[in-house]
C-alpha cells in the first residue's frame, strides 16, 4: 500500500519538526556547509527559518526555497548537537518534497535516476556495463580523453586495494537466518567489496541468503520522490520477510532501512528496521575474529549515514583495532563531501569538504584510510591516499 502525503501533510510535518527550534545557534558551530561558506541559510537555523517562512506564507518564492533546502549534506550533525533534539533533516526531506510538488515536480534528472533505481534490471545492466569499464580501464585501454577525470573514477571504480583470499572458519557460526542486502552502490561501483562482504558473512553465518533486493530508496527519498521511496521500501520489506538478520555494508542503505518508520509508519515497517544491522555491528555481536594483521598505520572515515545515522562509532574501531594500527582522526565524523550526488551537483563545496579530510588523515600518519559507506569510497578515493571498505581489511 502507497501511502500519499498530501500537500498540507508534507509542510505541516516539517513547521512541526522545525518550530522546535529556538534558534540557539549551537548547530552553527558543526554544520559543513556553514562552516565552508559562512551564510546563515546553509545553517540548520537557517533552513528551519526557510521553513516557518514557507509555512507562514512569509516566503513567496518556492523555487528560491527548494534551492535553498536542496543544499544540505543531511549528514545530522546539527542534530547530534541540538539541545531541543531539531531533526532538520526529516524537516528538510519533507519540505523538498513539498516543494518539489508545488514547483512542477521533481527534476528531470532525479526523476531519471529515480526511475533507473528503481528498476532491478537496469541497475544490473548498468553494473555490468561498469564492470566491462572497470577491466578496459585496468588494462589500461580507455582512450585518452575520452571520459573526463572525475567522471572516468565514478564510472569505471577508483582505485582500492585487492581482497583477502582465504577466510578462515575460526569466528562462530550462527543459526539465524541471515540475508545480505546489497546497496546500488556497491553492485555498481565495488562488486568486489560486495564479494567480500558476502564471503565473510557466509563464513558466520550457517545459510545466507543474497536475495535480488530493490535500492533502499535514499536518493528518491531527497530528491522529492516519496511515494517511489515508498514503493520500493514495501518490495523490499517482501523480500526480506522471513529472514531473522538484514545485514547491508553501506551505511546510507542501513541508516534508511533503519529509519523506514519514519516515512512508512507500519508495524511490518518497523519490525523489518529492527532486523537490520550494518556489517560491522553484526560482526562484532556475532564475535568475528579480523583475519588479516600487521595492516600497518590505518585510520577511519565515519559515513554521517553510520556515526550520527545508526549510532555505530564503536564496532568498526573495534575490528580495525585488531588488523593493524589504528589511529583516530580528528573530526572522523565530519561528512568528506560525498553526501549521495552532492559531491556532483555543488562540487566546489565538496572539493573544501575534502581539502579539510585530507588534512585531517594526513595528521594521523595513516597510510590508508578505511570506510563503510560507497559515497565516502567515491570522495575519499580522490585523495592519493589509498581508501578501502572495512570488509576489505578485516
Ligand atoms: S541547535 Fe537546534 S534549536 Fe538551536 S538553532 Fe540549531 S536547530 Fe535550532
Ligand atoms: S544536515 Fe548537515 S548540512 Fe544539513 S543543515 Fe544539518 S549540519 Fe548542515
Amino acid at each position: 500500500m502507497v501511502i500519499i502525503h498530501s500537500d498540507i501533510g508534507l509542510l505541516d510535518r516539517a513547521y512541526g519538526i522545525v518550530s522546535s527550534c529556538d534558534r540557539c545557534g549551537t548547530c552553527l558551530t558543526v554544520c559543513p556547509l556553514f562552516a565552508s561558506d559562512g551564510v546563515e541559510r546553509t545553517s540548520a537555523r537557517g533552513k528551519n527559518v526557510i521553513v516557518r517562512a514557507i509555512a507562514k506564507g512569509i516566503l513567496k518564492s518556492e523555487e528560491e526555497a527548494l534551492k535553498a533546502l536542496e543544499y544540505c549534506l543531511l549528514c545530522r550533525a546539527c542534530v547530534e548537537v541540538c539541545p531541543s533534539q531539531v531533526q532538520t533533516d526529516e524537516a528538510v526531506i519533507y519540505a523538498r518534497q513539498y516543494l518539489t510538488e508545488k514547483t512542477g515536480g521533481t527534476r528531470i534528472k532525479y526523476r531519471l535516476i529515480g526511475q533507473w533505481l528503481g528498476n532491478r534490471l537496469s541497475v544490473k545492466t548498468t553494473a555490468t556495463l561498469f564492470s566491462l569499464l572497470r577491466r578496459l580501464r585496468m588494462n589500461k585501454l580507455f582512450p585518452p580523453g575520452w571520459l573526463p577525470d572525475e567522471y572516468l573514477a565514478i564510472v569505471a571504480g577508483p582505485a582500492i586495494l585487492g581482497n583477502k583470499s582465504d577466510i578462515s572458519d575460526l569466528s562462530p557460526r550462527r543459526m539465524e537466518k541471515v540475508a545480505y542486502f546489497e546497496g546500488c552502490g556497491m553492485k555498481l561501483f565495488f562488486p568486489s567489496v560486495a564479494h567480500q562482504t558476502k564471503r565473510i558473512l557466509a563464513s558466520t553465518s550457517e545459510k545466507l541468503k543474497t536475495p535480488n533486493n530493490f535500492c533502499c530508496g535514499l536518493p528518491l527519498l531527497a530528491h522529492g520522490m516519496m511515494a517511489d521511496f515508498i514503493r520500493l521500501s514495501e518490495k523490499n520489506l517482501a523480500i526480506f520477510s522471513d529472514v531473522d538478520a538484514v545485514i547491508t555494508d553501506c551505511a546510507s542503505c542501513g541508516s534508511t532501512l533503519k529509519h523506514l518508520g519514519r516515512f512508512l509508519p507500519t508495524k511490518e515497517a518497523e519490525a523489518f528496521a529492527q532486523r537490520v544491522m550494518d556489517v560491522s555491528e553484526y560482526l562484532v555481536k556475532v564475535g568475528y575474529i579480523p583475519q588479516s594483521k600487521d595492516m600497518g598505520p590505518l585510520t577511519f572515515h565515519d559515513p554521517c549515514h553510520l556515526s550520527r545515522g545508526q549510532g555505530i562509532k564503536w564496532e568498526p574501531r573495534k575490528l580495525l583495532s585488531a588488523v593493524g594500527d589504528y589511529r583516530d582522526m580528528e573530526g572522523s565524523n565530519i561528512c568528506c563531501g560525498g553526501a549521495g550526488s552532492f559531491h556532483l551537483d555543488y562540487p566546489d563545496t565538496a572539493q573544501r569538504l575534502l581539502e579539510k579530510k585530507k588534512l585531517n588523515i594526513e595528521a594521523t600518519g595513516a597510510k590508508m584510510v578505511v570506510t563503510s559507506c560507497p559515497g565516502c569510497l567515491i570522495q575519499l578515493s580522490k585523495l592519493s591516499i589509498p581508501v578501502c571498505h572495512i570488509c576489505q581489511v578485516i
